[in-house]
């Protein structure tokens, strides 16, 4: 994998930096990538498919699909349920994971696994994911030497936790990392359930919290997948001030997050773009239907 770039920004009157694994590729790219890098670089050779479950518009069924394709494996995911609307009009990341070929069932149970299949948690919350979030803490570490900042704030919203937590551990046991002062603080928020719900996600994949990120809440409740309209307006504004197209799912709550700790900007600060563009289409095309092309 080729190294992401990072940009330099300014937002609401604040500098930042960011991540760009949005560009890491074109088919198989943002957290999703990372997450799964362990599965695209090591040798399984028993291993004739991939099997996972979730919803019929995630981020990570479409990069598993991306996965599968690369190497030449079946994969087979399981919905409890599909809107019919998506069904007869496939868009998105379900469209274009069909696409791959993905097979889809609908309402049945996952079938008893052989040695031949590998199972991915929904949203790709595992420990291999720690070996491509290490090679990301890496690229972190060796750019916030280039640029000579001595402190360095990382901020990313979370679904299943699992980029925060694995990044979080990379930079606080990474060797280089542990000779200066402190390594750099990660910060995030959770998108799809609250703070408990995020610190029993980090406590399966790690047991001391010394390792885990700092948890921000925001002033708002927003559920997973609902339509904001600040949601919206803070991620048109991403677009017309920055120039970078940011995920419609977490990136808004991201977004406004951050805003509301400008204590953070008090050291250099780095944003995570984790990609996940594909699935703007569809919820691109919902907040059109419901507040127009610009508000
Ligand atoms: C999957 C995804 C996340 C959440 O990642 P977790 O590792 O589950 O916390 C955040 N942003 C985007 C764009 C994603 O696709």
């Amino acid at each position: 994998m080729k190294k992401s770039p990072i940009e330099k920004r300014e937002f609401y009157k604040q500098t930042i930096y960011i991540k760009r694994d949005d560009l890491l590729s074109k088919e198989f790219s943002g957290n999703k990538a990372r997450k799964f890098y362990y599965f695209l670089e090591n040798d399984f050779p028993h291993i004739t498919r991939v099997v996972s479950y979730g919803s019929a518009q995630s981020n990570a069924m479409y990069s598993l699909s991306v996965l599968a394709k690369l190497r030449g494996w079946k994969f087979d995911y399981y919905v409890e349920h599909i809107a019919s609307y998506l069904q007869e009009n496939p868009h998105g990341n379900y469209k274009y994971a069909l696409k791959n070929g993905m097979q889809v069932h609908i309402g049945q149970d996952i079938p008893i696994l052989t040695k031949d299949d590998l199972l991915i948690e929904e949203g790709g919350r595992q420990k291999e994911a720690e070996y491509g979030l290490k090679i990301l803490a890496q690229e972190i570490l060796e750019w916030q030497e280039e640029q000579g900042f001595e402190e360095l704030n990382v901020f990313l919203p979370s679904g299943t936790g699992t980029t925060a937590l694995y990044l979080a551990k990379s930079f606080n046991t990474n060797e280089v990392a542990r000779l200066k002062p402190s390594p750099p603080t990660v910060f995030t928020v959770p998108c799809v359930g609250d703070s408990e719900y995020l610190k029993k996600q980090f406590l399966m994949l790690e047991a001391n919290e010394d390792l885990h990120p700092t948890i921000l809440i925001p002033t708002k409740k927003r559920h997973f997948g609902k339509l904001y309209r600040d949601s919206y307006k803070i991620w048109l504004e991403l677009q017309a001030k920055m120039g970078i197209e940011f995920d419609l799912l977490y990136d808004p709550q991201g977004w406004i997050t951050l805003l509301e700790n400008p204590q953070i900007f008090e050291k250099p600060t780095l944003y995570i773009h984790q990609g996940g563009l594909i699935g703007n289409e569809s919820m691109l095309a919902r907040y059109i239907r419901k507040y127009g092309e610009d508000i």
